[in-house]
């Protein structure tokens, strides 16, 4: 197994998660109408082909503006979601405002975060099939991010999903590769095309405490990427000297804060805009790089 800087401990604990609190209560109840008095939005972060900088791929990250507490951050209210049965919902929402938005962006590929709770529902992947046909998005312009847990790998009725997934087209990564229960041998028996490297991976490049680790780290999941093959995306790039570092190695795609913080759909659409015809020289991330 392969595992990271010890980030995702820190992360994962969140007082606000437990159900007995005040806030937890209330974003409960809140979510519950959120939906229909559409507080919820979709924020799209492009994703760079490392070579050129052209967005070739945006993930879709869920926006919620409360209002009283105002924006509250995913990585809060999903778990409060999957907990008391408001995922489903949620996360069909997403799916289709994901799937209308990328009609408007010519050959670039929405990618959708799915979460673990989604992936064991017997019916996710007609909700997915349901998205596609009433959207009339091209399935292979859809991929769906599933966060890496003991499910993923273990569970037999999550693969069968997988399987029926991929046949109807759409693309699989695993999101956050390199932070949790990381299974290099399943990387080849996963009907999946790609991977997401955790931003933990790359912290230390090109040259900060863990740098000879993430280097030799990269080198080592480039090789099996490679060789599979799968898309391998780099998260979390901030700076330039990471970016560098990244390109040289070779590592194909990547997005971050230092190439482009998350968008809102206008924006995005302007970013695709003001590229030259595919084949041109120039990228377009929106960084401080160039
Ligand atoms: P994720 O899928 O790994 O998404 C990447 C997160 O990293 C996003 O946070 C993004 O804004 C942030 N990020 C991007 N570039 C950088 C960077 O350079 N540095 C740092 N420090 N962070 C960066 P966000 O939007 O708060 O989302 C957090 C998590 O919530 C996501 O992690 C994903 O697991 C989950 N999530 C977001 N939207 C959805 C959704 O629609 N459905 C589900 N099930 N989960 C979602
Ligand atoms: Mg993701
Ligand atoms: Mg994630
Ligand atoms: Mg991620």
């Amino acid at each position: 197994a392969v595992k990271c800087a010890g980030r995702r401990q820190v992360r994962r604990y969140q007082p606000q998660q437990d159900a007995a609190t005040e806030r937890f209560q209330v974003l409960a109840r809140d979510l519950s109408v959120a939906l229909a008095r559409e507080e919820l939005s979709l924020h799209f972060q492009p994703v760079f082909r490392l070579s050129d900088l052209r967005p070739v791929k945006a993930e879709a990250l869920l926006r919620w503006t409360h209002p009283q507490l105002g924006a509250v951050s995913p990585g809060e209210f999903i778990p409060v979601a999957e907990r008391v049965g408001l995922i489903a919902p949620v996360g069909a929402w997403v799916l289709r405002a994901a799937c209308l938005e990328a009609l408007r962006w010519g050959d670039v590929t929405v990618s959708v975060n799915v979460s673990a709770v989604q992936l064991l529902q017997a019916e996710f992947p007609q909700v997915v099939q349901g998205a596609l046909r009433d959207t009339g998005l091209s399935a292979r312009r859809l991929e769906l991010e599933l966060t890496e847990t003991a499910a993923l790998y273990e569970d037999t009725r999550a693969a069968q999903t997988l399987e029926d997934l991929r046949a109807l087209g759409v693309r699989l990564s695993i999101d956050d590769f390199g932070s949790g229960y990381s299974n290099l041998s399943r990387l080849r028996t996963l009907p999946i095309t790609g991977v997401k490297l955790d931003r933990s991976c790359i912290q230390g490049l090109p040259d900060g405490p863990g740098g000879p680790f993430a280097r030799a780290l990269l080198e080592a999941v480039l090789g099996l990427t490679r060789h599979l093959p799968l898309d391998l995306t780099a998260e979390g790039i901030e700076n330039a000297a990471q970016l560098t570092a990244l390109r040289d190695l070779g590592c194909p795609l990547g997005q971050g804060h230092g190439l482009s913080h998350p968008l809102t759909a206008p924006d995005f659409r302007a970013l695709l805009h003001t590229l030259p015809p595919s084949g041109g020289q120039a990228g377009a991330a929106a960084s401080c790089f160039r």
